[in-house]
Formats: structure tokens, sequence, C-alpha cells
């Protein structure tokens, strides 16, 4: 979703653009000698090479579940959840009733007694934990005022397709149901089928899910809208932390077939492929949907003046259930309204193969300097994160106006209707990023949000980037300004880790935490650590390890490690398990014999409890200009390292971080320069 806590985040470039670096490597400059030294000195002030060299960190071995290379192991499993669902929508008095029908398939060795179930709606009952503990202090997850919730009329268990249902005994804890199952269900592929039929009043539109007014009607952006199984895995069994509002979602793959009932005016737009276009649509609808198919540019489904015109819609009375279709999924969430203006186009991904952007928006925010420009921004972000990461899977992905912030779902994202032009370009670039985390990677948000947010944040740095010659760049200040995220480090006082659960972090520290701090990370560990090259291949390679799987924290730490070939246990424990900061100093320049002829011995300082590689530039009295790049390596043995640097002439000025690459605390100790009238010092 989009944090509007994210205050931080402002726009507009702070800093110079950052060249791509050299990694690890000791790189030479043309004609330079240089020799190490293994010159140390006994930890000093806050630096305690121990804590960042942390032999004991991710140590224990894999499991047959989760390889200690951080790939799924030979024994991974996972259960699948498959819904059948048919509901309708009654827009006068706000409610969706219908019946929600699971088959549940135990993979996991164990035998289930009982299942668990998501009620996700059960957050917006007055008294619920997250209505609690959000009343006062965070009411943007519920609506103040209304009180919702489901009610579940019946819950019936089957063991076979063609048995008989009967009535199970189930029991609802605020957002969670147990179903006591009257026959265990066995591990190794054992089937079970729960029906669900239920109702609820959709709530007013808050942060994800709800209605809103516009001049044609309302707008209905559903979510969370139907009784969901919750994960049972094999690091804790199943996962029951209530929905509480912040903490997103956690949920199995598998198919969703589901048919929505509206009145006979109102457009659908939904997750995965519409399976009876012909039934809902005009023959006019039909064809401008096909050339939308074929089309880079958008192309108008119903047009502004057509809304409101009983001619864009198959019949004139009654209702019209669309059927729609979406395969290996974690989620589905839909939108309807008579309102929407609809326009689609080509999205071509890798190997040939396309899909369909499209946007759904009412008239107000229609035209080209608003929302006139969503299925184009769609379409750039999902192709651009397709070629660079992991090509995008589903048939269509649809922006749809809502009415608060953006939130993300597999295939459709609801973003705000008041955005336009750069703030509709990053809300949409980052809710479709979503597409790979955590909708392809199906990480357990609820617990580890900067695995969805963070790693989402970070691909949006390159999505924007590359859109029209990066027109809207940067995506955020601070994500590639280190500059400026030392100084939000410093501001905020980091009072949490980045391994935080998402409900624990401090409110107005999520936007940071979860969202800037990890992408600023991995920017970091691009584009200074390990080099794009190498990094790319890791980053790719943790997504298709765990592609509709459900890595943790380690799995991904792992697959790094791994597939770079680099031991980085250093790097994400002091970026993501502690609230470290960082602060590299020049503070001395000695010459060989007191003779610059015979080489100078710089000596650097890591005065802080961060440890990077270090970037030394070197100027000399003849005009001689060198950069050398030092390893982490440097900081193994102690804060002081020194080492030769052949000069020829006695030295102008020593700077570490020359290129304001690192988001060093204090940039005042980061220059060495010569006493004036010194040659030598
Ligand atoms: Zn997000």
């Amino acid at each position: 979703m989009r944090d509007s806590d994210r205050t931080l985040a402002g726009t507009g470039r702070l800093g110079a653009p950052c060249p791509l670096a050299a990694g690890f490597l000791l790189t030479l400059a043309a004609g330079l000698a240089l020799a190490l030294t293994t010159t140390t000195a006994a930890a000093q002030g806050r630096y305690d090479p121990r804590q960042a060299f942390d032999l004991n960190f991710l140590s224990g071995p894999g499991t047959v579940y989760r390889s200690g290379s951080g790939a799924p192991g030979p024994r991974y499993w996972q259960n699948e959840a498959d819904y059948r669902i048919r509901v309708t929508l009654d827009p006068s008095a706000k409610t969706l009733s219908g019946t929600d029908e699971i088959t549940y398939t135990n993979h996991s060795p164990d035998t289930l007694r009982v299942l668990w179930l998501q009620l996700d709606q059960n957050l917006y009952r007055k008294g619920s934990r997250g209505w609690i503990t959000a009343a006062l202090q965070n009411p943007r997850y519920i609506t103040p005022g209304f009180d919702g919730g489901y009610d579940i009329r019946s819950v019936e268990v089957r063991e076979g397709p063609d048995s008989a249902w009967h009535a199970a005994d189930h029991l609802i804890t605020d957002t969670r149901m147990q179903i006591l199952l009257p026959r265990a269900l066995a591990g190794g592929g054992g089937v079970v089928h729960v029906r669900v039929v239920y109702s609820y009043p959709i709530p007013p539109y808050r942060q994800r899910t709800g209605w809103y007014d516009t001049k044609n009607g309302p707008v209905f952006a559903i979510a969370q809208w139907y009784p969901r199984m919750a994960v049972y895995d094999d690091v804790v069994g199943w996962n029951t932390l209530p929905y509480l509002g912040r903490g997103q979602f956690y949920l199995d793959y598998g198919d969703v077939d589901y048919r929505v009932t509206v009145p006979w005016s109102y457009l659908v737009v939904g997750s995965g492929g519409l399976e009876n276009a012909s039934d809902v649509l005009t023959s006019g609808q039909l064809h401008r949907l096909a050339e939308a198919a074929r089309s880079d540019s958008t192309v108008m489904i119903r047009s502004p003046a057509e809304v409101g015109d009983a001619g864009s819609r198959p019949k004139r009375s009654g209702t019209l259930t669309w059927h729609f279709r979406m395969r290996g999924t974690r989620d589905v969430a839909w939108a309807t309204s008579p309102a929407f203006v609809w326009d689609a186009a080509r999205i071509s991904l890798p190997a040939g193969k396309t899909a369909l952007a499209e946007s759904a928006y009412p008239a107000e925010v229609a035209g080209a300097d608003a929302w006139g420009s969503s299925t184009q921004f769609v379409k750039h972000t999902i192709e651009t994160d397709s070629k660079m990461w992991f090509p995008y899977p589903w048939p269509v992905a649809v922006n749809v106006a809502a009415a608060a912030g953006g939130m993300e779902y597999p295939g459709i994202v609801f973003c705000s209707w008041r955005s336009a032009g750069r703030s509709l370009w990053s809300v949409t670039t980052h809710e479709m990023g979503h597409s790979w985390f955590p909708m392809i990677v199906g990480s357990d948000e609820r617990q580890y949000g900067f695995m969805d947010e963070g790693f989402n944040s970070f691909i949006d740095i390159y999505s924007t980037r590359a859109y029209e010659g990066g027109r809207y760049a940067p995506y955020s200040a601070a994500e590639d300004s280190m500059p400026l995220l030392a100084e939000y480090m410093k501001r905020t006082g980091q009072p949490d880790p980045i391994l935080t659960y998402a409900d624990d972090v401090q409110r107005s520290y999520v936007g940071f935490n979860n969202y800037v701090k990890p992408a600023a990370a991995l920017y970091l560990l691009r584009e200074d650590v390990l080099g794009p090259e190498r990094f790319d291949e890791a980053f790719r390679a943790y997504i298709r390890r765990w592609a509709y799987r459900h890595p943790t924290p380690k799995d991904f730490f792992r697959t790094m490690n791994d597939v770079a070939g680099e031991d980085l246990d250093w790097f994400w424990k002091e970026w993501f398990y502690e609230t470290w900061t960082l602060d590299q100093a020049v503070t001395g320049v000695k010459y060989v014999d007191g003779d610059p002829s015979k080489g100078a011995i710089i000596t650097l300082q890591n005065e802080d409890r961060i440890v990077m590689p270090a970037t030394v530039r070197v100027r000399e009295a003849s005009g001689r200009d060198s950069t050398v790049d030092l390893p982490v390596e440097i900081w193994k043995q102690g804060a002081t390292f020194s080492f030769r640097y052949d000069s020829g002439s006695p030295l102008d000025s020593v700077i570490v971080d020359p290129g304001h690459r690192l988001p060093d605390m204090d940039r005042g100790n980061n220059v060495w320069t010569r006493p004036a009238g010194n040659e030598r010092r």
C-alpha cells in the first residue's frame, strides 16, 4: 500500500545522481601503485568488529524444507486454497452477500484437526482488537462511527466433491475463525471442502476497501471480501496473528473462480480474466477490448460521454453476473460502479506474451493530465518490472480510482482518485510493483512489512527512472539520495529495526522503516557493494526461487549470499536487524620517511557501527587525482585502517566517500586537507 504516514519521502532530487560503482574489488587508478598495510588498531568508540562481523548471525543449518542456501529445500511444501465464490452486491443497502466454497489441500506432513480462516471484515466491528487499538491513535484502518463485520450464516464441511455437506463446529475470535473438523485432515495431500454463507455491510472507503460517491454514482472497491484460509506453514504452523489494520496479509496460493452479481448499469473490473465478456459487455465494447489487446496506445472501452448512457450496457434492467477467474493467486479483489470510465492497452511481456492494462475511474478525473494517463503508467510499470525482474504472470493489471491512498491486490490496485501527473505515476508504479512483492513472491506481510513495501519501493526506483527518460524520477527523495537518508536516520532516531513486526513499528516511523530504509539498503547493496550485475542475478534468483511460495527474511538473506557468492551477513545485520548508523572519517596522512616521493600512509577511521566498503579520493599537489576503492574487510580488525598510497608529490586532499554515496552521519570528518604552508606533515 501507499503509506500516507510516509511524510519523510518527499519529491525533488537532492544530491547528484550516483554513477554506478565498483564493488568489492580493489580498483586502481591508471598508473597508480598502491600497497595495503595491515595496520590495525583496537576497536574504538562505538564500533566493535565482533558485532559487525557476527559469527553467529544467520547461523544454523538449513532444513529439508528451507535449505541453508536460501532456496526451498527438497521437501518444501505449501498448502493450497482454491475458491469458488458467488456474491451479490446490494448498492442501496451497501451490503455484499454470498457463498464462499473453499477446496483446501493439505500438502504438509502433518495431520490437521482444525482449520483457521481469516475474517478480515471483523476489523470493522466495534470492539474488535484493531478497532480498540486504532480508534484514537490510527483510525485510518477503521471507519469511526461504522459498525461492520461478517454475518456468518453457515459453515459446512465435506470430504469429497460428491459427499454431503455437514454443518461444522466453528469458533470466531476477532478476525479469525477456527473450524473443528469432524474427521482429521491427512497430510501429504488430504483434501477438505469448506462452504461459508455470509454477508457484510460494506464500510465507507478508508484505506483498503469500501465505497465512495461520485457525481454518477458510488464506486465500490471490494477487498478482504470473502473468508480466506489462514496459512499453515513449516515455520510456525497456523499463522493466526489477528488483522489489526496496518499489518497486511499472508495467504496461500490457488485458483479463484468468482461471480459477482451487480445491477445492470454497473461495470465490474477485477483480478484475473473476465470469463463471460459477451454476457456483460456490448458488442461495441467487445470490439474495443479486442482492439486494446493489440494496441500500445490507450483505447477507450467506455468513454466519459457514455457514462450514464443505457446504450453502453447489454441490458436495461435487473442484474448482470460477471464471472472472473484467476489462477495461481493468493487473493482477488474487484471494483464496480455505474460511474466508471474504462480504458485499456496492451502490455508486452518477455517471450512474446501479452497482458492487458486497464483503468476504471469516474469521469470527474478523466483526461490526459489525470486518470487518462493511468493505463500507460500501468503498462510501462509492468513492462519494465517484467523485463528487469520476473515476467508478470496474470492476464490483466487494473488500476481503479479509489478514495484514499493506494492499495494493492493481485491483478488489481486501488489508487487515490485525487492523484494526477507525478503523484498518479508514483502511486500507480508502487501499487503495480506489489505484483512482484508480495503477489508473486508470497511473503508474510503481517510479520515482515519490509519484504513487500521495502522491496517494492526499491524496484520502484528503477521503474520510475525508466519511464519516459525519468520524467517522474526520482521515485522518492530518500531511497537513492544518501545524504537525505542520513538526515532521516538522524531525525527519526530509528526507534525500531527493520525486522520489527508490521503492527509493532512506531506509527510515525512506518514510512521510513517499512519503505524508505529497506529500499535504500537494497539500493546501496546493488549500486555500491555488489554492483548491478551480481545484485540483479541474486535478486532475480530470489524471486524465481520463491515465486508463489512463502519465503522468510532468512531465505532472502541466504539466497542473496548464495547467488552473489558473498557473505553479506554483516550487511543484513547492520541494516535490517539493528538501528545503527554510519560515519567514515579520514584521520591522518603521513609520508614514508617524511618524504612524499616515497609514499603516503593514509589512515581511515570507522567512527560508527555500520561498516561499508570505502572509496577514497586522493588529490596531489602535482595535479594527479586518484580514486581508491577499499573492500569492507578493512574494518574486520578494528575501527582504524591505514594503507600506503604511492604518492609522487605532497597530497593536497584526501576525501572518503567523495561522491556522497553513503549515508554518512558526519561529513565534517570525511576530508583531510594539507595544512596551509606545510608540504610535509
Ligand atoms: Zn505499498
